[in-house]
């Protein structure tokens, strides 16, 4: 099925708008003036941005922004892809940590990160569903430098339900 993101992404933010104003975040969505159209589960695809942007506001720094960047990009194969990053300028994840964040349970060890409950579930269902939409999750980070989750979804080239014409 045909699903637009930002649509999900700005639900997303609204229905985490709590938690953002309680850690005192401003959470900025930018994204390109066409729509980008995946191809795709659409619970699952929020399921995704709920999780990486409830992490940005969990564990990224009180008080600083968290910024969503959506934008479209060519894959090495050619093909089109929408590319959606969620970035925070908390504490960051060093090195040792980044390879295993998306296995089951596993989370950070740090007083900050322990203080925000949580299961250590998320990313690894991102993950998850990442490969069921043959997408992939990238994360970047650097102790002390914040922290980008990137996911990147192939487009849907077909068109949106609503604009779509007879047949
Ligand atoms: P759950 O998502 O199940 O409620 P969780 O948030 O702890 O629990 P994940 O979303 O899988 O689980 O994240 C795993 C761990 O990765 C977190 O516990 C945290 O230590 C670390 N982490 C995730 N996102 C960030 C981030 N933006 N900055 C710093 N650390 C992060
Ligand atoms: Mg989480």
């Amino acid at each position: 099925t045909p699903v637009e993101l930002l649509p999900i992404i700005r639900q997303v933010v609204d229905a985490l708008q709590m938690l953002a104003r309680d850690r005192g975040v401003t959470v900025t969505v930018s994204a390109p003036k066409e729509p980008l159209v995946v191809s795709g589960d659409r619970d699952e695809l929020t399921r995704v941005f709920e999780n990486l942007i409830e992490n940005a506001l969990k564990y990224g720094a009180s008080g600083k922004r968290v910024e969503i960047t959506l934008s479209r990009a060519f894959n090495v194969s050619g093909g089109e892809e929408a590319v959606a990053a969620v970035r925070d300028y908390g504490p960051g994840i060093s090195g040792e940590h980044l390879p295993r964040l998306t296995e089951r349970f596993y989370r950070v060890d740090v007083t900050e990160s322990r203080a925000q409950g949580g299961t250590g579930l998320g990313l690894a269902l991102v993950k998850h569903i990442m490969n069921r939409h043959r997408g992939r999750l990238n994360i970047e980070s650097r102790s002390g430098e914040g922290a980008t989750f990137t996911v990147r979804l192939p487009m849907s080239t077909g068109l949106m339900p609503a604009t779509r014409k007879n047949s």
